[in-house]
C-alpha cells in the first residue's frame, strides 16, 4: 500500500448528540463549562457545517447540522493543542514498542 502523507492517530471525542432544540434555540452550549459558544460559518455556501468557540474555556467545536431535518444536530469538540500532542505521542510510543519487539 503506498503510504500516505497524512497519517492517523485515534481520538476519543466529546459530543453532544441530539442538541434538543432549547439548546438550539438558546445557542450551543459548551460541553466543559456549559457556556454559550459564538459560532462562525466558515464556508459561506455551507450554512450545516459550524464552528463554535467556547469565550470562557476556550474550547472549538464543530456543529454539524443534518440538511435534511435541521433538527439532527451533533456537538463535537475538537481536541486542543495538547490533546493532539499526546494522542500522537502515546501512537508514536505504541509504534515503538511494537517495532522493537518484532
Ligand atoms: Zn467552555
Amino acid at each position: 500500500m503506498p503510504e500516505s502523507s497524512g497519517k492517523s492517530v485515534p481520538l476519543h471525542l466529546e459530543y453532544r448528540h441530539p442538541v434538543g432544540s432549547d439548546l438550539e434555540l438558546s445557542g450551543y452550549l459548551c460541553l466543559r463549562c456549559e457556556s454559550n459558544l459564538d459560532i462562525n460559518q466558515p464556508e459561506a455556501e455551507v450554512p450545516d457545517r459550524l464552528l463554535g468557540v467556547c469565550s470562557d474555556c476556550g474550547s472549538w467545536y464543530l456543529i454539524d447540522i443534518d440538511p435534511e431535518t435541521e433538527s439532527d444536530i451533533v456537538v463535537m469538540r475538537i481536541p486542543d493543542a495538547q490533546e493532539l500532542r499526546d494522542a500522537i505521542s502515546s501512537t508514536k510510543s505504541k509504534a515503538k514498542t511494537r517495532a522493537d519487539k518484532a
